[in-house]
């Protein structure tokens, strides 16, 4: 192989010496064509995969060769070859969440292919709290995911309002001014102070 490639270069030479005009001593027919029968040789190590290409581009020519070669009959193969009867495993690859979905990859144990399915969201853990209605606040239950914060609000009862016991006079109206009383929430003791009209002169 070595031979041959020195061979090629020698001929190389030969062909740029002729380019330039300075030609070699005496042209010989007879090393001409066995150049290009050297040329043909060479072309056909070119196919030989397991040679030591010493020219780099033989290289790059011979590996081009070797992997078009391989992903042919690869192709091939996928073709010809049954199927693989799969047969999957499952792994939960990411934990879903009340707020993210999660990934379960199956693997076949027969030949290794792999794809991901996605598991969906979890529910909300929600945390009840209920406030009752009273005198001014409605009733309402409060949800809390412990895991996300995520909150809602439902409306239960609406406010209830002051139950107002009896009217107490503070100030007795007269002619000239108004009265004061007053009375007190019997839920939540919230006291509210109401003026009493004047008299009327006429009665
Ligand atoms: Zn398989
Ligand atoms: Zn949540
Ligand atoms: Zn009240």
């Amino acid at each position: 192989m070595k031979h041959t490639i020195i061979s090629l270069a020698c001929l190389s030479l030969s062909v740029l010496l002729i380019g330039c005009g300075k030609q070699p001593d005496i042209p010989d027919p007879t090393k001409v064509s066995e150049a290009a029968s050297v040329t043909e040789s060479v072309t056909e190590n070119t196919t030989i995969p397991d040679q030591e290409a010493i020219h780099p581009e033989f290289t790059e020519i011979a590996s081009t060769i070797e992997t078009s070669t391989t992903s042919t009959s690869e192709a091939e193969e996928n073709t010809t070859i049954p199927a693989c009867a799969h047969e999957w495993k499952f792994k939960v690859t990411k934990q879903p969440s009340c707020t993210a979905t999660g990934v379960r990859t199956y693997t076949c144990k027969n030949c290794g292919s792999s794809y991901n399915e996605n598991i969906p969201f979890l529910d909300h853990a929600y945390v009840i709290s209920e406030r009752k209605a009273d005198c001014t606040n409605s009733g309402s239950i409060t949800h809390t995911c412990k895991e996300c914060r995520h909150t809602y609000t439902e409306k239960t009862q609406p406010a209830l309002g002051h139950a107002y016991g009896e009217l107490k006079t503070l100030i007795n109206p007269t002619e000239l001014l108004p009265g004061l009383a007053e009375h007190t929430c019997t839920r939540c003791q919230f006291t509210e102070q109401i003026s009493l009209p004047k008299l009327n002169p006429e009665k």
